[in-house]
């Protein structure tokens, strides 16, 4: 198992985790670009946005609300947060195993770079 999120989803990686479930997971991103910038992934692997399956929308419908509850734990629901889904090299994907960033705590360009 090469994946570095797989690795962290089985604990051989420490990871600051914020929220876990049966299907997800969520840890603070070790870099942080914004005062909350954490990741919420899903338990099992998928590489990239292009590898979903119809039957895979209730799981990123939950990893989306997932997203959400987190911001409002962390106070910035009302003032803004941003979610993003990076799918491959030029849009800056690194880690390919999906995982949806979740920022806030500042003010958020757009459009990002
Ligand atoms: P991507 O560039 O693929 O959209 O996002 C990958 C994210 O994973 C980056 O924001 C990066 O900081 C974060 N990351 C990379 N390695 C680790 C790690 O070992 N632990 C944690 N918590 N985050 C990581
Ligand atoms: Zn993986």
């Amino acid at each position: 198992m090469a994946c570095l999120f797989c690795k962290i989803v089985a604990g051989e990686i420490p990871s600051k985790r914020i929220y876990e479930d049966a299907d997800l997971i969520a840890f603070e991103d070790i870099n942080p670009e914004a005062p909350l910038h954490c990741l919420v992934v899903p338990r099992r692997h998928i590489a990239t946005l292009n590898d979903l399956q119809p039957g895979d929308d209730a799981l990123v419908g939950s990893m989306a609300r997932c997203a959400a509850a987190i911001a409002k734990q962390r106070g910035v629901d009302q003032g803004g947060y941003r979610t993003v889904f990076n799918c491959n090299s030029e849009a800056g994907q690194t880690v390919f195993h999906i995982h949806l960033h979740l920022l806030g705590g500042r003010r958020l360009g757009w459009p990002p770079g």
